[in-house]
């Protein structure tokens, strides 16, 4: 609520067009859209923008959208203004992370705010910033007019790779559909086979009533009431068989119903064999899939880890053993 709250101020105050950097500003954008300010912000151009630092710790797609540096008009702006307020706020932390509270209090109100000569400097800031943008135009002109000229290429040549690549990354996003078909279908009727592995491997040895249906698939015609040839003395053991018998027998068919549904909507009219070509390269994929989704946990999982180490132990706070103690 509170980056929502900045950029309605930020939207009232500033009557023109906006870049407002945020260290997350990829998912923030679509918060942006969706909230209430939504129509203010198409209106007035507001552009999100991932602070230059920050950019390099997100992936490639999101840099080419995102990134200062990618976008055209950000010039040296690096959007992280904040990171250095917060970076002079941490020589507080050694000082106030075991003080009271009424003395981390008044420590913290000597937070360095920004002082009034930062303000009068914003010319200088200005000038070196320009100075500087000159200079490396001036230095770099002719390498990139060389490499233009050796690939024939322009402006517009470029911005058109760079739309191709991040076009082709967005189509990396997901699977294609047909792939994703081929995993649903092999996991579908690797489901059938298991579970008519599952009946064959049932013991028949009380249902032996319709023995005609049993061995063609079909569930034995056991009157109601009436257990099939139970031996004397264990009616409740035949019972048991059957219903199991009959519990798989049901699974079975759900199975081969859902394998059928994919045939239909993929048109697969030959259904698979464990030998076929198409088979086996549908496997290779599903194990890739299940591959590439458990690495993705993986990393979440550490990312989640280091964030918990983070938070714990705080830096330049004198708590070295509290890592040790996580570790262990
Ligand atoms: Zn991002």
């Amino acid at each position: 609520k509170y980056p929502l709250a900045i950029t309605d101020t930020v939207l009232r105050k500033c009557k023109c067009r906006v870049c407002l950097g945020y260290d997350i500003a990829c998912a923030f954008c679509a918060t942006l859209r969706n909230s209430s300010l939504g129509q203010a912000v198409k209106e007035q151009g507001l552009r999100c923008l991932v602070g230059a630092f920050h950019g390099y710790a997100h992936n490639r797609a999101c840099q080419l959208e995102f990134h200062p540096r990618n976008i055209e008009g950000c010039g040296y702006e690096d959007f992280e203004g904040c990171e250095r307020v917060f970076s002079a706020s941490n020589h507080l932390a050694p000082s106030t992370r075991h003080a009271s509270h009424t003395i981390g209090w008044r420590r913290s109100t000597h937070f360095p705010r920004t002082p009034p000569h930062d303000f009068c400097a914003s010319g200088d800031f200005l000038i070196t910033k320009h100075t500087a943008a000159v200079k490396t135009i001036r230095k770099n002109h002719r390498i990139v007019a060389y490499g233009l000229q050796k690939y024939q290429l322009d402006g517009d040549a470029l911005l058109e790779l760079q739309g191709q690549e991040y076009r082709y990354l967005k189509s990396l996003k997901k699977r294609p559909q047909s792939e994703l078909d081929q995993i649903e279908y092999l996991k579908a009727l690797n489901e059938f086979w298991l579970a008519e592995h599952e009946l064959q491997a049932t013991p028949r040895e009380f249902l032996r009533v319709d023995t005609a249906n049993i061995s063609s698939g079909k569930p034995p015609n056991i009157p109601s009431g009436k257990l099939p040839n139970a031996p004397s003395g264990k009616p409740r053991k035949a019972k048991k068989t059957l219903s199991t018998w009959e519990q798989i027998y049901a699974k079975v068919q759900r199975a081969e119903k859902k394998v059928e549904a994919v045939e239909a909507r993929l048109s697969i009219e030959q259904r698979w064999a464990e030998n076929d070509e198409a088979y086996q390269e549908a496997l290779k994929k599903s194990r890739e899939h299940a591959y590439r989704k458990a690495l993705d946990n993986l990393e979440r999982l550490m990312v989640q880890r280091l964030f918990e180490l983070e938070k714990s132990t705080m830096r330049a706070t004198g708590m070295p053993h509290a890592l040790s103690q996580i570790l262990s």
